[in-house]
């Protein structure tokens, strides 16, 4: 039961991780949570760290997919300027739009990250779908109101993992 909470690598944020780190592991597409993980909820424009980290994957011909809960006006606006693919209204924890956009566009799971800010959401979603994942901290302190229940049992369970070692850093990715 607690193992869909366990992320394959636990990060502070995203924009700690250099580029390598998917480049060795053959990344070729990463989904991305949008709030909390690339930006703020409030955050309507992409941040200039934002802009870089997409432009940084893009050169290295990763594809970038942000994929949210959020509603599709917030997810496009934030997407339309920095020109790449989204899945909103994702309902994360569960993964089927996650599946279906990997079949639909024939594509290995073993070379998908998903990055996301919530145990109970991203990493769920992440797991049910067989990729790999990333637990970031959440990247400002202030979450929009409909994620504060979550919130509550994503405490719960990061002390948890905390407590059973079971958060990897990213930087121990070559060791098991
Ligand atoms: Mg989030």
């Amino acid at each position: 039961m607690f193992k869909k909470f366990i992320p394959t690598f636990y990060a502070k944020n995203i924009y700690e991780i250099p580029i390598d780190f998917f480049i060795k592991q053959n990344i070729k597409v990463i989904l991305l949570d949008l709030d909390n993980t690339l930006d703020a909820y409030n955050s309507f424009v992409p941040s200039e760290n934002a802009q870089n980290l997409i432009k940084n994957f893009k050169k290295e011909n990763i594809k970038p997919i942000v994929i949210s809960n959020n509603k599709s006006n917030r997810v496009s606006n934030y997407c339309k300027s920095l020109n790449i693919d989204f899945i909103s209204n994702s309902m994360k924890p569960f993964a089927f739009k996650i599946k279906r956009y990997l079949k639909q566009y024939s594509i290995d799971k073993k070379n998908v990250i998903l990055i996301g800010d919530q145990t109970v959401t991203d990493i769920v979603a992440g797991n049910r779908a067989k990729i790999k994942t990333i637990l970031c901290d959440k990247l400002v302190e202030i979450d929009q109101p409909v994620t504060r229940f979550n919130r509550f049992f994503d405490k719960k369970i990061r002390n948890k993992l905390k407590k059973k070692n079971l958060l990897k850093d990213w930087r121990n990715y070559g060791n098991n």
